[in-house]
Formats: C-alpha cells, sequence, structure tokens
C-alpha cells in the first residue's frame, strides 16, 4: 500500500508544482490578461498547503494540519476566481474565507473534541467538490466568446470531472464514518488514491484548458489589431474611405485585369469646384464636414463594383472596371446632377457642392500613370471650361 501511495501522491504533488510554474510563466507572458494571476496565485497555495500538509505527516503538529488544509481549498478557491475575471464575470470573492474558513473550523474541532477522520476529510471533499460548480456552469454555458469557447469547453468539462471524483471520495469518507469503519491512515486509505490518481490529472487538463483559453485570446487580439492596422493603412483617416495608395493597388489590379480580358474601364477624376472659397466661408472644419458629406455621398451612390477613394486634398477618383465611356459618362452626369442640387447645413449656414470630373478610358497600352494623367488632363480642361461637369478626355482639347 505505501509503494501504491507514495507514488501518485509524490507525482500529484509534482504535477500541482508544474502547474504553479506554468501558471507563473503564463502570468508574465501575458500580463494584461488577469485569469493567469489568479491561476498562479491559487496553484501557489495549493502547492504550500501540500507542503503544510507533508509538514504535519512529519510532525504531527495539528496546527500545520489545519493551515494546509485551510491553504490547498483557498488555493483552489483563488484559481477559481480566475476563470472568472477571464470571462469578464464578477469575482466570487467570498468563496475564498468561506472555504478556508470552513475546514479550519471542522479541522479544529476534529483535533479538540477528538473528531472522526473519515468525517473531516468528507466535509473537505464536499467543499472542494461543491467549489467549481459556479465556474463549470459558467463555462459550459457562456456562448458569447466564440474565439475561445472551445477551450472553454475543455476546462469546463474537466473541472466537472474533478467534481464529481473529489465528490465521490468524500461520499466514502461520510460512508466509513457512518459505518464506523476502523481508523486507517489517512495516506493508507484508498480515498486518498482518488484525489492524486483522478482529481488532480482533471486539474491538470483544466489547466491546460485555461492557458489554451488565455492563447486564443491573446492570438484573437493580435488578428484584431493587424486588421486595424490594415485598415489604418488603407483608408483615409477623414473620410474613412479608400486612400491614394490602397486605391493605387487596385488600379493596377485592375487594368491589369481589363487588359487581359479585353474588358473596357474608365478612370474620373473628381475635383471640388472653389473650395478655398468655401473653406474660407465654413472655416477649415467646415471645409472637412463638406468633403466627409461629399465622400460618403458618393461611396454610397458609387455601383458596388465601382472603387472610389480620395486621390488627396479635396480630389477623388472614381475607378469604372467593365464600363466603357459612354457608359461612365452617362453614370457620372447623372451623379453630378444630383450632387450638385443637394443641399448640404454646417453649424446654421447652408451651402451646395460643386465639382468638376475629368475622365479617360483605359487603351491598350496605358498604364496607371498615363491614365491617370489623361484623366487629370481632363479635369483641367473641365475646370478651364467653367466648371461643375464632366469632361471626356479628348486626343487635342
Ligand atoms: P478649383 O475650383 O480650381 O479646384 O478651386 P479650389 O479652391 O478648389 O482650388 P484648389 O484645388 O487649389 O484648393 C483646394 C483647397 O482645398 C486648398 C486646401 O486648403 C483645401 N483642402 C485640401 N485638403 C483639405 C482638407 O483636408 N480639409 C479642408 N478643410 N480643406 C482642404
Ligand atoms: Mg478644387
Ligand atoms: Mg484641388
Amino acid at each position: 500500500m505505501d509503494v501504491l501511495y507514495f507514488s501518485p501522491m509524490l507525482l500529484g504533488i509534482f504535477l500541482l508544482l508544474a502547474i504553479a510554474v506554468s501558471a507563473t510563466a503564463l502570468r508574465f507572458m501575458v500580463p494584461n490578461e488577469q485569469g493567469p494571476s489568479f491561476w498562479m496565485a491559487g496553484s501557489w497555495s495549493l502547492i504550500s498547503g501540500i507542503g503544510l500538509f507533508i509538514g504535519f505527516i512529519i510532525t504531527k503538529s495539528p496546527v500545520l494540519n489545519v493551515l494546509g488544509n485551510a491553504a490547498q481549498l483557498a488555493g483552489e478557491a483563488l484559481f477559481l476566481l480566475g476563470i472568472f475575471r477571464f470571462m469578464g464575470r464578477p469575482l466570487p470573492w467570498w468563496t475564498v474565507p468561506t472555504s478556508a474558513g470552513l475546514i479550519a473550523l471542522v479541522n479544529t474541532h476534529y483535533w479538540l473534541f477528538d473528531g472522526n477522520s473519515d468525517f473531516l476529510m468528507g466535509v473537505y471533499s464536499t467543499i472542494a467538490g461543491l467549489l467549481p460548480v459556479q465556474a463549470i456552469w459558467l463555462l459550459l454555458r457562456e456562448k458569447h466568446d466564440a474565439q475561445t469557447r472551445p477551450a472553454q469547453l475543455l476546462v469546463g468539462v474537466s473541472l466537472l470531472i474533478y467534481s464529481a471524483v473529489t465528490l465521490l471520495r468524500g461520499y466514502l469518507g461520510y460512508h466509513d464514518w457512518w459505518h464506523d469503519q476502523p481508523y486507517i491512515q489517512p495516506y493508507q486509505s484508498f480515498s486518498y488514491l482518488l484525489p492524486y490518481n483522478f482529481a488532480i490529472p482533471a486539474l491538470v487538463m483544466g489547466f491546460v484548458g485555461c492557458t489554451l483559453m488565455t492563447t486564443q485570446r491573446v492570438l484573437a487580439r493580435s488578428r484584431q489589431l493587424a486588421e486595424q492596422l490594415q485598415e489604418l493603412a488603407t483608408r483615409d483617416s477623414l473620410t474613412c474611405i479608400l486612400n491614394r495608395r490602397a486605391f493605387h493597388e487596385h488600379l493596377v489590379h485592375e487594368m491589369a485585369r481589363s487588359q487581359r480580358y479585353g474588358t473596357p474601364l474608365c478612370l474620373a477624376m473628381l475635383d471640388l469646384d472653389h473650395f478655398k472659397q468655401l473653406n474660407d466661408r465654413l472655416g477649415h472644419q467646415g471645409g472637412d464636414h463638406a468633403l466627409q458629406q461629399f465622400a460618403w455621398y458618393f461611396q454610397e451612390q458609387a455601383r458596388r463594383t465601382d472603387i472610389f477613394a480620395r486621390f488627396g486634398g479635396e480630389e477623388f477618383v472614381l475607378l469604372m472596371p467593365q464600363t466603357a465611356l459612354p457608359e461612365a459618362l452617362r453614370v457620372l452626369e447623372r451623379l453630378h446632377s444630383e450632387a450638385s442640387s443637394q443641399q448640404h447645413r454646417y453649424q446654421e449656414q447652408g451651402y451646395q457642392l460643386h465639382f468638376s470630373t475629368g475622365l479617360a478610358e483605359q487603351t491598350a497600352d496605358d498604364t496607371p500613370d498615363s491614365l491617370l494623367k489623361r484623366a487629370d488632363q481632363a479635369l483641367y480642361a473641365a475646370k478651364a471650361a467653367g466648371r461643375n461637369h464632366v469632361q471626356a478626355w479628348q486626343s487635342n482639347p
């Protein structure tokens, strides 16, 4: 029996030690996540509780026994608090003093009044087995965090196994007490094999789940960050539509595509008319407001396949794939008359937005730069011819 007992107990202790060391590493690797702090504190408290218990076996000091049991239960409760913290739930702090205090009372009573050790074990295991119930309920039911859900289930099931085994151990304690079984050293009883062979491995599995949960969350966060950076790099900060850099990529791509498939493609360059005057009248912030109104209107009105971007200042570009010049002219003229007739307001001041558009269709030997240049030339011609209209590029304007 000694052989059976000693090896699982040592193994169990070292498994817990491994949890404590890993939880500590996790705590310092992801300092922004708060769950790991509790897993670290809880597992070290468990280890120190076992250390005290070993001290009790060696010295037979009742105080060490009481402190050891209390530290173990407080450790378990702390560990579970980490799950609540991780899930963003209010922490049931009361579980820490309640569980440690209760076992300390029963344990002291046991020493003072010569109580029954099976009963004591029953009480300890009942508390230890019931402690995770709240967390299990939360882990198995909470569905809103899809990224960490698989690991949450792993933790929930592991804790369920831990709970069941521990409660079984408690039942055996009450059973032996009730039937007045002859006293055997706790470390020689079958009941003590249960926690070391089954409950602690389940706890290890639960901790692995906690680590996975944390990793999944960190990964999800860094993915989110990368997406935000990507968004920042491709969007104009004032209007949130595509910026010039991102537009250029689309332009290269769409031009190559229409050259390859022999489909038409048009590029329009738009510039607000007399925008300096509007800026003077409304102030720079009013000008910004006007730019936003214009950008959002066009973004909404542009066809799904068109690509609209802010080219810089009060200049915008509209790329129209699979569109020949006559159709592009029709679309732009419609947008022109609609956009120019709209009334806008900024701080009690009304204004209208007029703009000029230069339009060019891609030719077989066009490069992005040459196409842009021709659209710009057409825009210049539109400005020269009185503004507020669309001008298609002509070889001899
Ligand atoms: P035109 O009809 O010839 O285009 O006249 P314009 O007044 O629009 O002339 P121009 O293109 O030279 O001036 C553009 C003005 O747009 C100058 C600049 O102060 C203003 N502007 C450029 N970017 C912004 C911006 O982000 N916000 C605001 N409020 N104004 C801007
Ligand atoms: Mg202008
Ligand atoms: Mg301009």
